[in-house]
């Protein structure tokens, strides 16, 4: 991955204000980088960061399937993923099968905010980067 990464960043419900939080703390990490979100998540973050955010189907309706689809074709870096571990959800199936797609591409995930603090802090958010594939 280039030093510009494409970044997909879904939150929960309860978990959104943390995320939007999150974001606007580490604004200038992320305005280096291509913004993607499911519908809802981004539209919260557009309007938090003023920054442009590719913005997918909410989640529900299969927001998280086309970051996984576009995690398979190589076009999403890196994923920031603020699920809710206290409620079930509709789209259940489709939240364990984007966490799946990301770790069989082995790109970067953070699932909680302490996660995402340490990506955010990592030089090789700025840097190229070789994702390892067991598979191709
Ligand atoms: P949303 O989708 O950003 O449209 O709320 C997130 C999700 O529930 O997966």
């Amino acid at each position: 991955m280039k030093n510009k990464k494409r970044i997909a960043l879904v939150a929960h419900d309860n978990l959104k204000k943390d995320l939007v939080e999150w974001a606007k703390f580490n604004r200038e990490v992320l305005k280096e980088h291509e913004l993607y979100a499911t519908g809802t998540t981004g539209g919260l973050l557009s309007e938090a960061l003023s920054l442009p955010i590719h913005r997918f189907k909410s989640g529900p309706l299969g927001g998280d399937q086309q970051i996984g689809a576009k995690i398979t074709e190589g076009e999403i870096d890196v994923l920031i993923f603020f699920w809710d571990p206290l409620e079930p959800h509709p789209h259940d199936v489709d939240v364990k099968a984007l966490l799946r797609i990301a770790v069989v591409y082995n790109i970067p995930v953070a699932c909680n905010r302490a996660t995402a603090d340490f990506m955010a802090s990592s030089e090789l958010m700025h840097r190229e980067y070789e994702r390892m594939m067991k598979r191709q």
